[in-house]
């Protein structure tokens, strides 16, 4: 599947009500180990990830900060991808996960 698949699916998912794990973000190393766990041994599924990587369409402001895809060390600028081996996936800008990192 195209990436520009792949981003509309996640898209209609978020749009469409799907719950995801915004908060506890990960703000230390244990719970950056914790989440990532969770993905290394979930079944890798599109939802799932988005689930657990807590993913949201609009940044999330936390601690002062504002994290976006965008200003994220993850972030891939031309593709629109999120390049954290765990999340692997196409993402926008604007979207946001608890893994965000600076
Ligand atoms: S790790 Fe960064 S680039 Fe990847 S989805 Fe989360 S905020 Fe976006």
């Amino acid at each position: 599947m195209s990436d520009d698949a792949i981003r509309a699916e996640a898209e209609d998912l978020l749009k469409n009500g799907l719950q995801t794990d915004v908060f506890p973000r990960a703000d230390d190393q244990t719970q950056i180990q914790e989440i990532i766990y969770q993905l290394q041994n979930g079944d890798g599924s599109l939802k799932e990830r988005l689930v657990v990587g807590g993913f949201t369409l609009d940044p999330v402001s936390h601690e002062g900060l504002e994290q976006a895809c965008e200003t994220c060390m993850y972030y891939l600028v031309h593709r629109r991808y999120c390049e954290l081996p765990e999340l692997d996936v196409p993402v926008e800008a604007e979207w946001s996960c608890r893994l965000w990192r600076i």
